[in-house]
């Protein structure tokens, strides 16, 4: 029988995770779905913590926005904003999945959420519950992949569990232009680096390298692959070092 190879891990979701086919927007069945893979999760292993960092790309990129001539920080902050939206939509499928979650943001909005404070969240995973962290770092200019690698050290996180939008895991070359791309199963952080591989943002790699957090990439429009991926099996690409 399968068993979960991890403790605590941290589910970096990116905002396009959560749109559906539309590529844009908040897709209610898309939510549901997550939700019910990770309810799923819950009920067959209860000792596992869960964590997540959703993105909020199907919402705001701040960087477009500056590129079409807004003040970047501004528009960074919108995008958190969006983060949030995202994160309350995936609360709500999850409770009413029947797991009891909670939303911890990195800027204060307390009549919606609790501030971001480590020890709550901690405490709050050893009690079962799912924490979603919503707003990033809480400051412009960074990432959700940056704020997943920083959230996953601050919780002391076995791994953070990458689930792409329709990319099974790290190939040498882009699997969507080129039919010949192939997939590493397994890598380092400096393999990444010399390659030159596009994982993560280089703030998130960094961070991510620094801390020796393992991180596993997989397709996450394959249901079941949450699960897979928390039991350890080779639906991706693990990147170690
Ligand atoms: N963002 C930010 N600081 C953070 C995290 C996010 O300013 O710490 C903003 C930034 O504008 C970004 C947007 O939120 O474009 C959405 O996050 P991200 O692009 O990481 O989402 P994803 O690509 O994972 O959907």
């Amino acid at each position: 029988m399968a068993e979960a190879q991890f403790h605590r891990i941290l589910l970096k979701l990116s905002g396009e995770a959560l749109a559906g086919s539309a590529g844009t927007g908040i897709d209610l069945p898309t939510v549901r779905r997550v939700a019910t893979e990770l309810a799923d999760i819950k009920k067959t292993y209860p000792q596992v913590q869960i964590a997540i960092v959703n993105g909020g790309g199907n919402l705001w990129r701040g960087e477009s926005a500056a590129k079409a001539g807004m003040d970047r920080a501004r528009a960074d902050y919108i995008g958190m904003l969006g983060t949030v939206m995202n994160a309350l939509s995936l609360a709500d499928a999850l409770e009413q999945a029947g797991v009891v979650t909670r939303v911890l943001t990195a800027i204060e909005m307390r009549q919606i959420a609790e501030p971001y404070i480590r020890g709550r969240a901690i405490r709050h995973l050893e009690k079962g519950r799912i924490v979603i962290f919503g707003a990033g770092t809480g400051s412009p200019y960074f990432s959700t992949d940056t704020t997943a690698a920083l959230r996953a050290a601050e919780i002391d996180a076995d791994a953070i569990l990458m689930g792409k939008n329709g990319v099974d895991g790290v190939y040498d070359s882009d699997p969507r232009k080129n039919v010949e791309a192939t997939k590493f199963s397994e890598l380092t952080y400096d393999e990444v680096l010399q390659k030159n591989l596009k994982v993560m943002d280089s703030t998130a790699g960094a961070m991510a390298k620094d801390t020796h957090m393992p991180l596993v990439v997989f397709n996450l429009n394959e249901t079941g692959n949450i699960k897979k991926a928390i039991e350890g099996q080779d639906i991706g690409t693990v990147i170690k070092g």
